[in-house]
């Protein structure tokens, strides 16, 4: 049953977030290459939204590359008829991580919800391979909001989302900063009053997030 709630961000608390190395940021960005994250739509999704997200993405997240892979089929499972909604799960548990791919970002243009929850922008599991988010309530038109640059602001929503989750991805946990982009979000008028940038206390996590996974990565490799 829908609760009264509106609702945003679900995470499965999936592991304890440890943090290790504290190296400068500016070694990250050079060790990227031949990692990167991959983009996969289910069903229909615009390619504008998909074009912006891999040019926007590699800018807060160390400049790892993003990479469109063939998409997955929605799962015909998540549909629920009476609410006209597609279950997040379902979903998040088809992304795909290929070769190389260090998290999966999956992005769908349809109305998501979570059990217990009258809808989600996104969800991710912490320390998992990647993230969703659904695009349908990102839009100023879904919302009756005539002001501004609509398709402006629901790519920078779409931005906020797909950075969130993917750093919840990545091990980042909520942020009391209002103006983070890790700061929780209840609302779409939350999420537009936080930035798409990390505050410097999580790029700085991140970025130690991102050494150990380029790390692991290449012991892997040499094995
Ligand atoms: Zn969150
Ligand atoms: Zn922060």
């Amino acid at each position: 049953m829908a609760q009264n709630y509106g609702a945003l961000t679900v995470i499965a608390l999936a592991a304890i977030l440890l943090f290790s190395g504290c190296g400068r940021e500016s070694e990250v960005n050079t060790e990227m290459e031949g990692l990167y994250i991959a983009l996969q739509p289910f069903g229909e999704v615009p390619d504008e939204v998909l074009e912006f997200l891999r040019g926007e993405l590699p800018k807060r997240l160390f400049g790892i590359r993003v990479r469109k892979i063939k998409p997955p089929p929605i799962p015909k499972d998540a549909y629920d008829p009476s609410r006209g909604q597609y279950l997040s799960g379902p979903l998040l548990g088809s992304l795909q991580l290929p070769e190389g791919a260090v998290k999966a970002l999956g992005v769908v243009d349809e109305d998501l919800y979570a059990p217990g929850l009258n809808f989600i922008f996104g969800q991710a599991s912490l320390n998992g391979i990647g993230g969703i988010i659904a695009l349908v309530r990102l839009r100023p038109e879904f919302w009756g909001e005539r002001t501004g640059d609509p398709k402006a602001l629901f790519l920078l929503r779409a931005l906020k989302e797909a950075v969130h989750e993917l750093s919840h991805s990545f091990g980042l946990r909520h942020c009391p900063d209002p103006s983070c982009v890790m700061h929780f979000s209840n609302t779409i008028w939350d999420t537009d009053r936080k930035g798409a940038d990390f505050c410097g206390r999580c790029r700085s996590i991140l970025g130690a997030r991102m050494r150990d996974i380029i790390a692991k990565y290449k012991v892997r490799n040499a094995n």
